[in-house]
C-alpha cells in the first residue's frame, strides 16, 4: 500500500502537486502560479511546485541533472532538453508566480540576464522609461547597451509631480520601476505609475527585490511584469546568483517563454533547488528582517552621527505613507548620511565587526556597502550627485541575527565615526579616491567598476 504522508499536510500538499504543469515548450508559459489562491502565503511558499517525487517519494524534488528526457516511441512526457525545461526549473517557476499572485514564472541564470531578457520583447525605436535611481546594472545595461541597439531611454524621479507624464511619450513601450530603490530607498506608488504608463498602453515593470514577495505584490497594484534578483532575498544565503520574471498576462507568457529558452541565459538546476528552498523560508525570514530593520533604524535615526537616514518603515521617510499602503513591513534595507563625509564613513565602516563590509544584500547575515566607492562607482559623479549619492552614504542590508547584537555593533561603529566628527575631521570629505575602511590598512576597491550587488 502507498503511504502518503501524514493526514495533515496531505490536504494541501496533494492538490498543490496536481497544479503546476510542466512548462510546455512549443506554447510554452504553461506553469501555473496561483495554484489554490485561499492558502496562505508560507504554505504555498512551502508546497507549490513541490510534491513529492512520484517515484521514490522523496520529499525533496531529486536535483534533476540530466539535460535531455526519454522520448519511447516519440513521446514527450514533460521535458524535451533541460534549457527548454527542466523539473526544478518549473517547480521554482510555479512557486515563485504563485507568491507573487502571477499565472507565468521565469527564471533567468542571473538578474541581469531576466532584465535583458524582458527588454528583448521591444524593438529598436521603441522608448522607455525608467526611474532614475535605477540598479546601477540596469543603469549600465539600459545607457551603454541597449542604448546602442536602438531602444531610447528617459530616466526620471516618478515619485515627483508630473515627472512620469512628462517623460512618457506616445512611443514609450514599457516603464521600469523600482521601488523600494537601490540605494537612495525611493518609494513610488505602483498603482499611480500603473495608472500613466497603461494610458498611453505601455507595460509596467517593477523590480521588486528590496521588498520582496513577502512584502509587496506589484500585480495586483497593476503592474504587467514583476522582476526579481533571485540573488537577494529570494536565495536569501548569499549563496547565488539568479533572476526571473512573473507575469499573469497570457499573450506576454508566451513571448517571454520563447524569448527564454531561445535567448538561453537559463539557470542550472542546482541553482533552482537552492532558490527553491529559499522560498520555503521567504516568510519567516522577512518578519526577521523586518523586525532587526526597524531596530537598526531606529537606533540610527537616534544616533548624533547620523545626518539623515532612509527606512520604508521609519516615519520620517518622505514617501513613509505610500510605503504604508503598498507594502506589508519595512524589511531590512535601509540608507543612512553620516555627518563628516568619507572620514566618518570610513571609521563608521572600520570600527563594524558583526556587520560585513560587501556589496549585496538580502542575505541572512548583515552587510553594509558604500555606494559612492563599490556598488555605483561606476556611475558618472554627475550623476552620483543627483541621486545624492555622497561620500557620507552608507547602505545597510539588516540580517536576521540577534537584533540586540546587531543594533550594538552599529551603535558602536557609529560612535566611532562621532569620534571622528568631534575630532574636527572636515565636514566636507574630499572626493572618494577609492579605499574604504581603516586607514591603517584600506582594503583595495579600486578595481570595482562594475556595479554588482
Ligand atoms: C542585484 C539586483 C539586480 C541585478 O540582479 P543580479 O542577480 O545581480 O543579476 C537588479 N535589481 C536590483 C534591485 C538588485 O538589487
Amino acid at each position: 500500500m502507498m503511504m502518503n504522508g501524514d493526514a495533515a499536510n496531505g490536504g494541501p500538499a496533494a492538490t498543490l502537486a496536481a497544479a503546476p504543469a510542466a512548462a510546455s515548450v512549443a506554447g510554452g508559459a504553461a506553469n501555473v502560479g496561483p495554484a489554490v489562491p485561499t492558502l496562505g502565503f508560507a504554505t504555498r511558499a512551502i508546497h507549490v511546485g513541490c510534491p513529492p517525487d512520484p517515484g521514490s517519494g522523496a520529499v525533496v524534488p531529486p536535483i534533476s541533472v540530466s539535460s535531455t528526457f526519454a522520448m519511447p516511441g516519440l513521446v514527450k512526457k514533460d521535458h524535451m532538453y533541460s534549457r527548454l525545461s527542466n523539473p526544478n526549473r518549473d517547480g521554482f517557476e510555479a512557486c515563485l508566480a504563485s507568491l507573487e499572485g502571477g499565472k507565468h514564472g521565469f527564471a533567468f541564470a542571473s538578474g541581469q540576464a531576466a532584465t535583458v531578457t524582458m527588454m528583448h520583447t521591444l524593438k529598436a525605436g521603441d522608448h522607455v522609461v525608467s526611474i532614475d535611481d535605477v540598479y546601477a546594472g540596469t543603469q549600465q545595461y539600459f545607457t551603454r547597451i541597449a542604448t546602442p541597439m536602438g531602444l531610447n531611454f528617459t530616466f526620471c524621479d516618478m515619485a515627483a509631480p508630473g515627472a512620469l507624464e512628462a517623460a512618457i511619450l506616445p512611443t514609450t513601450r514599457l516603464v521600469w520601476l523600482e521601488t523600494p530603490t537601490n540605494p537612495t530607498m525611493k518609494i513610488t506608488s505602483i498603482e499611480a505609475v500603473a495608472a500613466a504608463a497603461h494610458a498611453v498602453g505601455a507595460l509596467l515593470v517593477v523590480d521588486n527585490t528590496f521588498a520582496s514577495p513577502y512584502l509587496q505584490s506589484p500585480l495586483a497594484l497593476g503592474a504587467d511584469v514583476v522582476f526579481h534578483s533571485v540573488s537577494k532575498y529570494i536565495g536569501g544565503h548569499s549563496d547565488l546568483v539568479m533572476g526571473a520574471l512573473v507575469t499573469s498576462d497570457a499573450a506576454l507568457a508566451v513571448r517571454l517563454r520563447h524569448l527564454q529558452i531561445n535567448m538561453g541565459a537559463t539557470p542550472s538546476p542546482f541553482d533552482c533547488f537552492l532558490a527553491s528552498r529559499g522560498l520555503k523560508t521567504l516568510a519567516l525570514r522577512m518578519v526577521a528582517h523586518s523586525t532587526n530593520g526597524a531596530a537598526v533604524a531606529a537606533a540610527v535615526e537616534a544616533h548624533p552621527a547620523v545626518r539623515k537616514v532612509l527606512y520604508p518603515g521609519l516615519a520620517s521617510h518622505p514617501s513613509h505613507a505610500v510605503a504604508t499602503m503598498q507594502m506589508r513591513g519595512g524589511g531590512g534595507m535601509m540608507t543612512f548620511w553620516l555627518r563628516g563625509g568619507l572620514p566618518a564613513a570610513r571609521a563608521f565602516l572600520g570600527a563594524l565587526s558583526v556587520v560585513t563590509l560587501a556589496v549585496s544584500l538580502g542575505g541572512v547575515e548583515s552587510l553594509v556597502e558604500h555606494p559612492a566607492l563599490m556598488t555605483h562607482a561606476s556611475l558618472p559623479p554627475e550623476v552620483r550627485a543627483e541621486l545624492g549619492i555622497d561620500d557620507g552614504m552608507v547602505r545597510l542590508s539588516v540580517g536576521i541575527e540577534d537584533a540586540a547584537d546587531v543594533v550594538a555593533d552599529i551603535t558602536q561603529a557609529l560612535d566611532a565615526a562621532k569620534a571622528v566628527i568631534d575630532g574636527g575631521a572636515p565636514a566636507t570629505a574630499a572626493p572618494a579616491t577609492g579605499a574604504v575602511g581603516a586607514a591603517a590598512a584600506p582594503p583595495k576597491v579600486t578595481g570595482v567598476k562594475r556595479p554588482h550587488e
